[in-house]
């Protein structure tokens, strides 16, 4: 039985009564999203017992106002648009009228159920984790604060995620503007209307996947990108093909235009002024919503009182077993942002405090695993990758092949009228391996799995070639990338061969 939140917790070793008693705990956990969960289960599985704080909504960010109302809103999003944009020649175009507040209504309750399903009742039902709702500080190297309690653990994990950043934009703090919390439920910043015109402020996925989604629903898009392309830490090409496609759907993204300030004009229109090549331009909007990167939930954690070393942009330093400067202090998930090659995404964050939980608690500790991290981007076609690009396998020193194939060649990119996107393979040209693929493509991220157990398994070029691919399918992209390493994809017949 876990301790009504708030509540009183159960003591496990308690101190001899002062005037406070002390609740110590195997573990304690600062935060209550994926990652925090994970090692809370792991660590009970091993017999032991977990104090998981949480300071907003348990279950963090993923469940609650990123991965799943995202994906939630985005296939609503998808029927209305395919409805309207009928492929085949034969299908007349057909509104679909909706509701955004039943719409939205719906992802809410769709929130939580599962935050119920995956979180809430898996906590309950285990002896040996508390929940204690509230702010944690650490105040000591084996000391939290929380609700006015003060908790002792053996280990500390720090999971306490990210949240979008505000960039330092002049007039922004004076104007009303969204992040991606609008996604959230039971707050206030959930958003119920759907907005007649909207100016994005960012080209990373999150601005992608919402500016298209508000696209399909009917709002005008603007996304405004200070840099030179949309996703910069991706292939070029991807870059370029998702670019591409957006635009094609009528999409308004400017690239290279870094936001000077934003204003809000009597009537109420946000009027963000951007620095083009074509110079100043001003673009007006019902709604502004800011997209630009997150930052790590690490400040007034008092992390620096206990030792714990954070960098430059805040994320909690670890080793390459999770461990921060103090061994008995551990970090995972999007606190750590990029630290020992790890990336800000929820299956990253769940497996590695489960590796937390094995590594303080077990014989056998592992290093964390970053090497093949498959991602996806649910824009529509999706983007999915797994491994270096080129450029990352060239700078460590790989002697590189590399080949971009467009998906009309694949057979069911015809069969289905969907030619959208590419398939690129980056491959060590020394040994045949591939160390890299990025797919742009309905279902992309389905597809990337394929991909993903390869790289794990050191599969070669001649691995993808030789496997039997289900007729037509999508997968097939990465076996006619392959190929075309040694002849013209464009000239194979049926099942690639
Ligand atoms: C719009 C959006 C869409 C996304 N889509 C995807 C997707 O499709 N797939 C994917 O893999 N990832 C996606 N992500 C990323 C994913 O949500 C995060 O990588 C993941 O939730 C990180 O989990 P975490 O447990 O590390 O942190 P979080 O889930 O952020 O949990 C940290 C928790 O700690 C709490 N906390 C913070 N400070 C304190 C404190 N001092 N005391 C107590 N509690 C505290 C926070 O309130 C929060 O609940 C998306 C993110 C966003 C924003």
């Amino acid at each position: 039985m876990s301790a009504a939140t708030g509540g009183p917790a159960t003591p496990t070793n308690a101190a001899p009564n002062p005037a406070v008693v002390a609740e110590h705990y195997d573990l304690v956990v600062l935060g209550a999203g994926s990652t925090a969960f994970a090692a809370a289960l792991r660590a009970a599985e091993l017999g032991k017992t977990v104090a998981l704080t949480e300071s907003r909504t348990l279950g963090g960010t993923c469940v609650n106002r990123g991965c799943l109302p995202s994906k939630n809103l985005i296939e609503a999003a998808r029927l209305v648009w395919d409805a309207q944009h009928p492929r085949y020649p034969g299908l007349q175009p057909a509104r679909i009228d909706f509701d955004f507040r039943e719409l939205i209504r719906q992802k809410d309750e769709v929130i939580r159920t599962y935050r119920e399903r995956k979180y809430t009742s898996l906590v309950e039902a285990a002896e040996r984790i508390t929940t204690l709702v509230g702010r944690a500080t650490v105040i000591g190297p084996h000391t939290v604060v929380v609700a006015g309690r003060q908790i002792t653990g053996q280990h500390l994990l720090v999971a306490t995620g990210s949240r979008p950043q505000i960039p330092a934009i002049p007039g922004l703090d004076q104007v009303p503007y969204l992040t991606s919390d609008w996604l959230t439920s039971d707050e206030p910043v959930e958003l119920f209307e759907l907005p007649e015109s909207l100016v994005i402020v960012g080209g990373g996925y999150i601005a992608l996947e919402l500016g298209q989604m508000f696209h399909r629903f009917g709002s005008q898009v603007t996304i405004l990108e200070r840099g030179r392309r949309v996703l910069p830490a991706y292939e070029p090409e991807v870059s370029s093909a998702i670019t591409q496609a957006l635009r094609a759907e009528g999409l308004d993204l400017v690239t290279r235009a870094p936001v000077q300030r934003v204003d809000q004009a009597p009537d109420g229109t946000i009027v963000v002024v951007a620095q083009t090549p074509g110079g100043e331009q001003h673009y007006r909007a019902a709604r502004l919503l800011v997209a630009s990167g997150r930052v790590p939930n690490t400040d007034a954690l008092g992390l620096e009182r206990a030792g714990v070393g954070l960098d430059q942009r805040g994320f909690v330093e670890v080793n390459d077993y999770l461990q921060t400067a103090v061994p008995h202090i551990w970090a995972a998930g999007d606190v750590i942002g990029g630290q020992a090659d790890s990336q800000m995404a929820t299956p990253v964050g769940a497996h590695d405090g489960g590796l937390v939980a094995r590594n303080a608690f077990g014989d056998d500790r592992r290093k964390a695993e970053h090497a093949v991290l498959p991602r996806a981007i649910f824009t529509d076609p999706q983007v999915a990758v797994v491994g270096l690009t080129d450029a990352e396998a060239t700078a460590l020193g790989f002697r590189c092949w590399c080949n971009t194939i467009p998906v009309s060649l694949v057979p069911r990119a015809g069969a289905i009228h969907d030619p959208r996107g590419l398939a690129k393979m980056v491959i060590d040209d020394d040994t045949g391996r591939v160390l890299g693929v990025s797919l742009v493509m309905r279902e992309a991220a389905e597809v990337i799995h394929e991909a993903a157990m390869a790289l794990r398994l050191g599969a070669s070029i001649h691995d993808f070639i030789d496997l039997l691919h289900v007729y037509p399918t999508l997968a097939e992209a990465l076996k006619i990338v392959a190929i075309s390493r040694f002849k013209d994809p464009g000239q194979l017949s049926c099942c690639a061969e």
